[in-house]
């Protein structure tokens, strides 16, 4: 900083702090004593984060800062913590609530809100959603409207989740204070994560934008263009598909030619699309309408539209007679419309492998075994048969098998600390990210593991799509 501060301001560079609460595991190796403010959940247990209320929190955090701004010459802070308030906890996050410190039941007493009250409300909801979670159905009646219930007969956890944002409000005017004291000039910020801006509805009720403009000179908004629908799908959306939104599909009716009905899940495959797979198998005009569980939502609710499915022209015996089963006396295999089909099998262990060059030798000789009559080439899939895992004779497009690993992040996009093990002590591995947009290649490094060790991806995809490759050396 000794050296940083003035370069930056002969270049004519402002220099501001960012300030991120700590919080978790992390937090407790760097900072002495932190278990003693932490919060206590609705069962007098320790959570992982700080209590915005415990008076030597707000101790530590307001003298760090006039430690920061003493010392150096900043020209302002980004300060803000991501975490939700007690419902939100509850709702996304599957985490207990709190906090039934001293601190806190004393503003609870201050506030007119029945400690005991608001404890029985957390054990009923959080039970609620455990059981929720862990059911196949929804309860009857609906998931929703029982959610609702627990709120009207304990509204002291809305009460209280507006508390909750008070106290996080007077915390950033103690850290602004603090900061205005010793420098007035100082611009004050407020980080607003994206759990804030679009993904936790009680964030966006509790804590108003108008509200933090009377102590900030600015606020830092995250909107995380790319990354904030998949996030809201994975973290939230599920979450609560999970839980209060159970039972609520999100699919497809397909009226078949011949009037019967079919329902088809649909899928989010990224971004505002959604998407279902159908294998038709009666030739004519099918008509489809989208079910969506919000009804009011006319992009994804009541779409509707035809599918015309037309005699397959080609000689391909799978569309021209339909996908494989097993005849009703269980002696063979046939198609769909009862066309017997012959299983003559020739298997090539190493056709997924280099081998067997693509297209020219893979196609000559899948027309030589069509010719000879037949029906069926069988592959190895991963490690080829007679040799030994990692042989350099299973090298394919994608590596060796059993020594490339590739990571997909579709399931979690935006986690930069995907974990992964199973990796052989000691030895060397490189990780690299593949986008397959560009075919562009961005070296991660090497690493090697001790026995039981785990290995995280230093950064997060840049975007969902990219594919982490993980090599022996
Ligand atoms: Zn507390």
């Amino acid at each position: 900083m000794k050296d940083l501060l003035p370069a930056a301001r002969e270049r004519g560079m402002t220099v501001y702090e960012r300030l991120y609460e700590p919080h978790g595991e992390e937090a407790k190796q760097h900072i002495k004593k932190y278990d003693k403010v932490l919060e206590l959940d609705h069962e007098g247990k320790k959570r992982a984060t700080p209590c915005l209320r415990h008076p030597e929190y707000q101790g530590w955090l307001t003298g760090t800062v006039r430690d920061l701004f003493s010392t150096y010459l900043f020209d302002g802070i980004q300060f803000g913590a991501e975490r939700s308030g007690p419902m939100g906890e509850m709702l996304y996050w599957n985490s207990k609530p709190g906090c039934f410190c001293p601190y806190c039941r004393q503003e609870m007493k201050d506030k007119n809100i029945d400690p005991d009250r608001l404890r029985a409300g957390f054990y009923e909801l959080y039970q609620f959603l455990q059981a929720l979670r862990t059911a196949k159905e929804p309860p009857a009646g609906g998931a929703w409207h029982r959610y609702l219930r627990v709120l009207m007969q304990y509204p002291e956890l809305l009460q209280w989740e507006w508390q909750w944002h008070r106290a996080q409000n007077e915390l950033h005017q103690m850290v602004y204070n603090a900061i205005k004291e010793i420098d007035p000039k100082a611009q004050v910020g407020r980080h607003v994560a994206c759990i804030e801006t679009a993904m936790d509805m009680y964030y966006r009720a509790g804590a108003p934008f108008e509200e933090m403009a009377g102590n900030n000179d600015f606020i830092k908004i995250i909107t995380y263009h790319e990354i904030t629908g998949p996030r809201l799908h994975s973290w939230h959306l599920q979450s609560l598909g999970d839980s209060i939104y159970k039972g609520i599909p999100h699919d497809l009716i397909v009226v078949q030619p011949d009037g019967s009905k079919q329902i088809i899940p649909a899928f989010w495959s990224g971004e505002t699309t959604w998407t279902f797979r159908y294998s038709a198998t009666l030739e004519g005009v099918y008509s489809f309408t989208t079910r969506c569980s919000d009804a009011g939502n006319a992009g994804l609710h009541g779409k509707q539209g035809t599918i015309e499915v037309t005699p397959c022209t080609g000689d391909n015996l799978l569309y021209r007679h339909g996908t494989l089963t097993i005849s009703e006396d269980g002696t063979h295999f046939e198609h769909l419309d009862g066309t017997p089909f012959f299983w003559l099998a020739d298997s090539w262990w190493f056709g997924m492998s280099d081998r067997l060059r693509w297209p020219g030798e893979f196609q000559l000789l899948a027309r030589d075994r069509k010719q000879k009559g037949f029906t069926v080439i069988q592959f190895a899939l991963g490690f080829p048969c007679d040799i030994k895992p990692m042989d350099e004779r299973g090298r394919n497009a994608a590596g060796i098998p059993g020594r490339t690993i590739a990571v997909y992040f579709y399931d979690k996009p935006g986690e930069g600390r995907y974990q992964m093990g199973g990796f052989i002590p000691g030895e060397i591995y490189l990780a690299t990210y593949y986008d397959p947009r560009t075919g562009d290649a961005y070296d991660q490094g090497t690493f090697v593991l001790e026995e039981g060790e785990k290995y995280s991806v230093p950064a997060a995809p840049i975007r969902q799509d990219w594919v982490l490759i993980i090599d022996q050396k």
